[in-house]
């Protein structure tokens, strides 16, 4: 995942986060679960240090996979 400032904490490595970028340069988290789930807010509070709807992103799927 891209450099997020401040540090995202779980959201840094859920599968539910995406990094977005505004035009200033900054980056900021919003959360997919928020479009299904109203516990979850579109631009979490970060670092988030504990979350129901965390999910480890799977680093294997990020690779090209060549085992197969
Ligand atoms: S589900 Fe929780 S940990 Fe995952 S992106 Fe949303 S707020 Fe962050």
């Amino acid at each position: 995942m891209q450099h997020v400032t401040p540090n995202p904490g779980l959201c840094s490595h859920c599968a539910n986060a995406r990094v977005i970028e505004n035009p200033r340069g900054s980056t900021f988290i919003l959360c997919t679960l928020s479009e299904s789930d109203p516990r979850f807010p579109k631009y979490p509070r970060l670092p988030v240090l504990s979350c129901d709807g965390f999910e480890e992103s799977d680093p294997a799927q990020q690779r090209c996979t060549s085992s197969s």
